[in-house]
């Protein structure tokens, strides 16, 4: 392991942004390219957005979700993997809940592409669930590893002010 942080918050809309973008700067020590970086928020987006609509049933801040990151360096690349937990509801059967346009919310205007989301913006994914006790959501996303890396590398500076200007 070379790197390692742990995030808990609340399951609260609000956080959902704060939570991609904590993941997307804790990965800048990989210097991934501006589309691995857009991935990772984006897979890391839909897996908070799911605890906190589906395992709290919504109800805003009333419970929590962990999220742990763990990144390595290779010669050759970086490996990002995000562990996203929440203790909710639980999910009775994910090999249903996995396909695309599969939703228990659609009186919501849920699509059902989460999951599909996830696995098509990351290099490894894997969901558990216990019904009752909560659900885990692994993503793994490689970064760089190509000769067009360090011309292509979000420059960290530019992350600062994005994020000092939201
Ligand atoms: P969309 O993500 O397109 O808004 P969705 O959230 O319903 O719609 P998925 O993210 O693919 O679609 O999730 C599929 C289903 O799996 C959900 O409708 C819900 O029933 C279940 N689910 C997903 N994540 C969780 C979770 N963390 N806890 C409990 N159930 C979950
Ligand atoms: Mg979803």
């Amino acid at each position: 392991m070379e790197n390692y942080m742990k995030l808990e918050i609340a399951a609260k809309s609000i956080n959902e942004s704060f939570a991609r973008s904590a993941v997307a700067a804790f990965a800048l020590s990989l210097s991934p390219s501006l589309s691995e970086l857009s991935d990772i928020k984006t897979a890391v987006s839909e897996a908070v957005t799911n605890a906190i609509v589906h395992a709290y049933h919504g109800a805003n801040g009333q419970d929590k979700i962990e999220i742990e990151c763990q990144t390595f360096q290779t010669s050759t690349e970086g490996v990002l993997h995000i562990k996203i937990t929440d203790f909710g509801c639980g999910i009775s059967d994910v090999e249903e809940a996995l396909k695309p346009f599969f939703t228990t919310l659609a009186s919501d205007e849920r699509s059902g592409m989460g999951f599909t989301i996830m696995q098509t913006f990351s290099d490894g994914f894997s969901v558990t669930s216990e019904q009752g006790k909560g659900t885990c959501v692994t993503l793994t996303k490689r970064i760089g590893g190509g000769v067009a890396r360090q011309e292509e590398s979000y420059p960290s500076e530019t992350v600062e002010r994005e994020r000092v200007n939201a």
